[in-house]
């Protein structure tokens, strides 16, 4: 049976109303517009479709640990980094991918820090969507995404779910919240905890963890943003000409990094390049 439409949540929908603290000025709603609003125009789809170069870096990295762990030899081998390398096609990618990537295989194969953990799911990070999870917050349904990068199990048994970070972004404790929002309704029985590993700097975050209240306090969160994301697409779909009022624009230098910058009429790249 088809599974019935409903209203969604995730972190990133959540980072695309509010941006983590410290990086207001970068912040765009008309980039949650384009996404979300006016994703199927071919314009808005090619560029959707289209990884920037922190994106494709984000995922090769990502899919470089899952191929460090598929053969249980692979990190004994000398030549682990260039086979890892070769898996992933890094050469056919443009040259800054590729030596971002490559340090960062190098960085993981000295410090495997997955190596000998009780890994109950690593992803190789282009699985697509997750599977949804229903939650019905009073009589308000929506489907919360949460796409988990690994979760391994601590020796007492704690569930750790972990999320790789590339890059120089700080870590955005909102976006374990949601984790552990997640992980209660698919492990409700096991207590969790969830932290942030830099593949490039090699830092990691401390283990956050959240109470019943707090994952409560998050849910009502998660359903109000669910909610106010669905009314502002109902309300382009009706006045299509009102985009800008109900996804204002906030030009600056962030535009300059926007992947709708060239079809934004808001842009303001000629002023900062
Ligand atoms: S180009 Fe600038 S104003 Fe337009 S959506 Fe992107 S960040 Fe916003």
């Amino acid at each position: 049976m088809p599974t019935p439409w409903r209203p969604f949540a995730s972190y990133n929908l959540w980072l695309q109303f509010a941006p983590p603290i410290g990086q207001e000025r970068w912040h765009c709603d008309m980039k949650r517009g384009f996404t979300k609003a006016r994703s199927r125009e071919p314009l808005v789809a090619t560029l959707l479709a289209t990884d920037t170069t922190p994106q494709r870096i984000g995922l090769l990295a990502q899919r470089g640990v899952y191929e460090f762990h598929q053969d249980p030899l692979m990190l004994y081998r000398s030549d682990a980094v260039t086979k890892v390398a070769e898996i992933l096609q890094l050469n056919q990618e443009s040259a800054v991918v590729q030596e971002r990537v490559i340090s960062i295989l190098k960085n993981y194969y000295s410090n495997p820090i997955l190596f000998g953990k009780n890994i109950i799911k690593l992803s190789r990070g282009d699985e697509g969507f997750p599977e949804p999870i229903l939650i019905e917050q009073g009589n308000y349904q929506f489907n919360l995404f949460a796409a988990i990068d690994c979760i391994f199990k601590e020796q007492d048994g704690t569930l750790h779910i972990l999320d790789f970070k590339t890059g120089q972004t700080d870590f955005d404790r909102r976006q374990a919240y949601v984790y552990l929002l997640a992980a209660s309704f698919l492990y409700p029985t096991q207590p969790a905890v969830a932290s942030f590993y830099n593949l490039e700097n090699q830092k990691w975050s401390d283990p956050i963890t959240a109470t019943a209240s707090h994952l409560n306090a998050f849910q009502i969160e998660m359903a109000r943003i669910s909610q106010q994301h669905q009314k502002d697409l109902q309300r382009y779909r009706h006045s299509p000409s009102e985009f800008k009022r109900i996804f204002p624009p906030n030009p600056g230098i962030n535009c300059q990094y926007c992947p709708f910058n060239s079809i934004c009429s808001f842009s303001e790249l000629e002023v900062s390049a």
